[in-house]
């Protein structure tokens, strides 16, 4: 990401913590499952009204070539892991649960504590963990 991307992304988080938490969590979850840059599902898109791409009829990237950044093995991987077991639960989820989806303890523990400092998790009351 870009400065100018990043100031333009701080811009638009509310400046409510815990409303800009769960921007954020729904803004990562918007480009994971619907707005795939290999394949985008505009027809299930919540804010198809207001994609600029789609309102200029969908033209062909004309940039410069994007780098390929390897996913596999990296913290967003593993982010994206603990996200989704905490997405696909009814309710919080005990520690087991999130150390199941991870190998390396010492990476699935830097990428759970950076979740919690970014707001995108949160630990309850009871030990357990869940979305905001
Ligand atoms: S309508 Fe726009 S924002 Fe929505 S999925 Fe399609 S390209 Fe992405």
């Amino acid at each position: 990401m870009t400065k100018a991307e990043r100031e333009v992304a701080a811009a638009l988080l509310p400046e409510d913590p815990p409303t800009a938490a769960t921007w954020s969590v729904a803004v990562m979850e918007l480009g994971a499952l619907v707005c795939r840059a290999d394949r985008p599902r505009c027809g299930d898109c919540p804010v198809a009204d207001l994609c600029a791409w789609r309102a200029a009829g969908r033209p062909a990237y004309d940039g410069p070539p994007r780098p390929v950044q390897t996913y596999a093995g990296t913290d967003r991987q593993v982010r994206g892991r603990l996200l989704a077991v905490l997405r696909d639960a009814p309710g919080s989820v005990p520690r087991d649960r999130l150390d199941a989806v991870w190998d390396d303890p010492v990476q699935r523990e830097r990428c759970l504590d950076s979740l919690l400092v970014d707001g995108l998790v949160v630990r309850t009351g009871d030990g357990r963990y869940a979305l905001p």
